[in-house]
């Protein structure tokens, strides 16, 4: 019997690898602790995580968090960046400081665009749509060629960072031009940066990401970690736990080998901890794991140091090409961009790949394949928000009743009448750019 899985187009089977190799988190044990979860957490097209413990505490306690995001000002926005923006938005919505950044360091390093054209495409493409997607002014959009706070930020960095590190991560070779180099430490900065003392000190910060961008998580949270003057260990208290479980555990040790005495002091007294020549002993019955981190941090920043805090990521699967295979911005074919016209969007609705059997008789005998069906997947993604709707075109589709012809149709039309609504309030947007503190171009 076929079981009825609406989310099934969006397995992770193949992603399982990225748990077990690189310790990734599933995103599905946390969800019962999220109050209202948006489409992607309830359909599992987030499927994994890093620390995003933090951010949820933050979320429920009602304490400052951010998520943060960057885009890279060389193509059309499409449907793969609405993914990520939806993201920081949701979170906006939830209390989250908001933060996009428009990467045209890298855009003019690394791709050769010009300034003109990283402002261009910056505005008209990825700014004007996030502010019609609903990002609320607050938010803080910026260019990171005009981030001075990155900037600074990005060349300290660069004290931590070394050349083998991010060519393993990067590819980089004799042949890399410097200012690539650069742009990947920027990409760490803008990542770090809500984190600084003028945009309210350290605080969790969630970055919404596709898996293949792990890489550079790991390398900004080992830099995080770098950048700090101590390391906050717990001991025997099992990672990656929601509540965190501190119940019958030892100790936390914090570490702080470039710390000044003083500072180390100030955390033995403050923690009732052992003072040890590099390091403090904290019994966790004394306090929790979080109080001890509060007082580290709080001392941190009062010898001068950063505090960061490990930025969360959460991982979400990639949408398939409407052909086939990966979207690529090289095939306009294989997406639909957020400013292609309504009618040019609904026409590769219909021109996409579906999961249909190649007969009628066929369809209705064994039902479709929804789960390898590109139309399917614009429905789950992007245009049906009711679940039980959903639910009830899998269904349709699976037992043999929906046939592809008026279910391309229905979804052309839902994709035309997106098209046509948010292109409107793009247009909307350009009128508030100055909320944001933003000029048009
Ligand atoms: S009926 Fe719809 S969901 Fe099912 S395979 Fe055809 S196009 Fe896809």
């Amino acid at each position: 019997m076929t079981t009825l899985d609406p989310w099934g187009a969006v397995k992770i089977d193949n992603y399982s690898k990225l748990f077990d190799e690189f310790g990734i988190s599933r995103f599905d044990e946390l969800l019962k602790h999220i109050e209202n979860p948006h489409r992607y957490m309830r359909r599992h097209v987030i499927f994994g995580h890093r620390s995003y413990e933090s951010v949820l505490w933050a979320m429920i306690f009602k304490r400052p968090f951010a998520a943060m995001s960057g885009f890279m000002p060389t193509g059309r926005v499409h449907l793969g960046h609405k993914m990520v923006m939806e993201e920081i938005i949701w979170h906006q919505s939830q209390g989250g400081d908001a933060f996009l950044a428009i990467a045209d360091m890298e855009a003019h390093a690394v791709r050769g665009k010009t300034w003109k054209e990283c402002r261009e495409f910056g505005i008209n493409e990825y700014i004007l749509s996030a502010i019609a997607l609903g990002l609320e002014p607050g938010a803080h959009i910026y260019f990171q060629s005009e981030s001075d706070p990155v900037k600074d930020l990005s060349f300290e960095l660069g004290i931590k960072a070394n050349f083998s590190e991010l060519s393993a991560i990067y590819g980089f070779s004799g042949q890399t031009n410097v200012a690539h180099m650069v742009s990947a430490l920027t990409q760490s900065a803008d990542i770090l940066h809500p984190q600084l003392k003028k945009f309210g000190g350290p605080k969790p910060v969630v970055i919404p990401v596709g898996s293949d961008q792990d890489p550079h998580i790991r390398l900004t949270r080992g830099l995080a970690y770098k950048m700090n003057m101590f390391i906050v260990e717990p001991r025997g208290v099992q990672p990656g736990t929601f509540p965190i479980d501190t119940e019958g555990k030892t100790f936390v040790s914090v570490r702080g080998k470039s710390a000044p005495k003083d500072a180390l002091k100030e955390i033995a007294k403050r923690t009732g901890g052992k003072l040890y020549e590099e390091h403090v002993d904290i019994l966790i019955s004394k306090q929790t794991l979080e109080q001890v981190e509060s007082i580290v941090r709080e001392v941190e920043l009062k010898y001068g140091g950063y505090a960061f805090m490990p930025p969360a990521s959460t991982y979400h699967k990639f949408m398939t090409g409407l052909q086939g295979g990966k979207m690529s911005s090289s095939i306009p074919e294989s997406y639909i961009a957020l400013t292609d016209k309504p009618e040019e969007g609904a026409k590769k609705v219909m021109r996409a790949i579906t999961g249909g059997r190649v007969t009628l008789e066929e369809q209705k005998k064994l039902g479709g394949e929804p789960d390898k069906c590109s139309v399917y997947e614009l429905l789950l993604y992007h245009l049906i928000e009711d679940d039980n709707q959903l639910l009830e075109v899998y269904k349709d589709c699976v037992g043999g009743t929906r046939v592809c012809g008026n279910c391309k149709k229905f979804t052309a039309e839902l994709m035309r009448e997106f098209l046509k609504d948010h292109q409107e309030k793009r247009e909307k947007a350009r009128e508030r750019l100055g909320e944001f503190g933003l000029k048009d171009v």
